[in-house]
């Protein structure tokens, strides 16, 4: 429904409301122009009561002003029945200006056809019920395969091997970073090497003096203590290269190196000082803030590195929602699929993954991931997303659209078609008990049956005329 619309049809239902009264042998309406609350409205009342005033009397008696009930709880035999006369001695509801009391409403064909779509009259009956609930989310990295790759040591940038939206295998070189812990470790374990070779060599002697009865025991204790030392000192050394990353490899070249050599030992990976940034993961390079030169530290947002075939999506989930939820989940992983508005045409399939613990109380929703597929990578991190959750195998449902359900006074209500004996055809308000909605449609639970017809689209344009006819009803009050 476009807002152009809007006018265009109330002022239709104006004029076909204006035409029938002129037609009925009634007086004017005073609300047909939609000024009930002027001035004129009191003149056109006065005429009205000086036509018909003894029926005024006699409606006043019928309803008396606060204890008048609803229409919505009158049986459509009291709405219909020939008996109830309104101020103009006709049947109220072949009143074109009395029959709104009631709720009810003529839509004619032709009013239908001019309405250009904007009003729509469908038969409801059972259909299966889709279970799908639709809700807004946002597109986000998968944090078990996302990471801000910063060096493991400080240091200063000498080689980028990689650029935005390079997709990199696992354990390939990023970036390196000539670093001065690293030149240290790497001293610190050739010495610690060399101190193991002399250990271990002292610790045979030791044991060779000590067989041949030349030293005491107490020597050869000693010398294989240091040695036990050294071995201990070298596998340090040997851990912290590790942990700056390099490989077993690259720890081996290290150690061939001369210790006190500087940059004479150049080679493959790390043995020319310098600290190579590898993949952890594959994935694609999705976030590059590095130079040449540029000084970076460990958690320094240098290099954002994620694995993009599979993207969350955060969403929540209506608290009410939450038993029905839980319920399919009892069956198995709840199917989700998700659509971005960049890519109208095409979803992406999912499922939903985890759900949050806590009820947000501004909201009354629980925070939901759904786990997408994304395998060529077009969803992108931040992008809006809309998911719909298959709750499906629910049975059948009396559905309408939800833009059918109106309220007065906070109770839910339908235009129903009614045809009178004379088959005449209108549409009354009907109170209707609605259960679950989604996806633009809800379920009613009472009021309806299958096979009756709804105004479907535009009903709004009726009840905001009802309204109006009651509030200008002077007569009634
Ligand atoms: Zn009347």
């Amino acid at each position: 429904m476009t807002a152009r619309s809007v006018p265009h049809l109330s002022l239709l239902l104006g004029m076909i409301i204006s035409v029938v009264v002129a037609t009925a042998a009634c007086s004017p309406q005073p609300g047909a122009n939609g000024a009930s609350g002027d001035p004129t409205t009191g003149a056109a009342h006065a005429h009205e009561e000086g036509e018909a005033g003894h029926a005024h009397e006699e409606s006043g008696g019928e309803d008396p002003g606060g204890a008048e009930p609803s229409d919505l709880d009158l049986p459509l035999s009291a709405i219909f029945s020939k008996d109830t006369r309104c101020e103009h001695e006709i049947p109220t509801y072949t009143c074109d200006q009395c029959r709104y009391e009631f709720g009810v409403v003529r839509l004619p064909q032709d009013v239908l056809a001019a309405s250009d779509g904007s009003l729509a009259v469908a038969v409801v009956e059972r259909r299966p019920w889709s279970g799908a609930r639709e809700a807004t989310g946002e597109v986000a990295l998968d944090a078990d395969r996302a990471a801000w790759l910063g060096p493991r040591a400080p240091g200063v940038v000498r080689a980028i091997h990689v650029d935005l939206g390079d997709r990199v295998r696992a354990g390939q070189t990023l970036y390196e970073v000539e670093s001065v812990e690293l030149g240290d470790a790497r001293s610190e374990y050739r010495r610690a090497l060399a101190e193991q070779r002399v250990a271990r060599s002292a610790a045979e002697r030791e044991a060779d003096l000590f067989a041949r009865g030349i030293c005491p025991e107490s020597d050869l204790l000693e010398a294989r203590a240091r040695r036990e030392q050294a071995d201990a000192s070298a596998e340090a050394a040997r851990s912290r290269l590790g942990r700056l990353g390099l490989t077993g490899g690259e720890i081996a070249t290290a150690a061939a190196a001369e210790p006190g050599g500087g940059a004479a030992g150049r080679g493959a990976g790390g043995d020319d000082g310098l600290l190579p940034v590898r993949a952890p993961f594959a994935g694609t390079v999705l976030e590059r803030d590095l130079g040449l030169g540029a000084r970076v530290e460990p958690g320094d947002r240098a290099l954002l590195l994620a694995d993009t075939s599979v993207v969350w999506v955060e969403t929540a989930i209506a608290e009410r929602e939450l038993e029905a939820v839980l319920e399919r989940q009892r069956r198995g992983a709840v199917p989700a699929v998700v659509s971005v508005s960049a890519f109208p045409a095409r979803s992406f399939p999912g499922r939903l993954d985890r759900l949050g613990g806590t009820v947000d109380e501004a909201t009354r929703t629980i925070r939901a991931r759904v786990v997408a597929d994304n395998p060529d990578g077009v969803l992108r991190a931040g992008m809006f997303a809309r998911v719909r959750l298959q709750l499906d195998g629910e049975g059948d449902a009396l559905v309408v659209p939800a833009e059918a359900v109106l309220e007065d006074e906070g109770r839910p209500f339908l235009f129903v078609r009614a045809t009178t004996p004379g088959d005449e055809e209108y549409f009354v308000r009907r109170a209707v008990r609605p259960g679950r909605s989604a996806d633009g449609w809800v379920e009613i639970l009472g009021g309806l049956e299958p096979g009756q017809a709804i105004v479907t689209k535009g009903a709004f344009l009726l009840k905001s005329d009802v309204l109006r006819a009651k509030m200008g009803a002077g007569c009634a009050d």
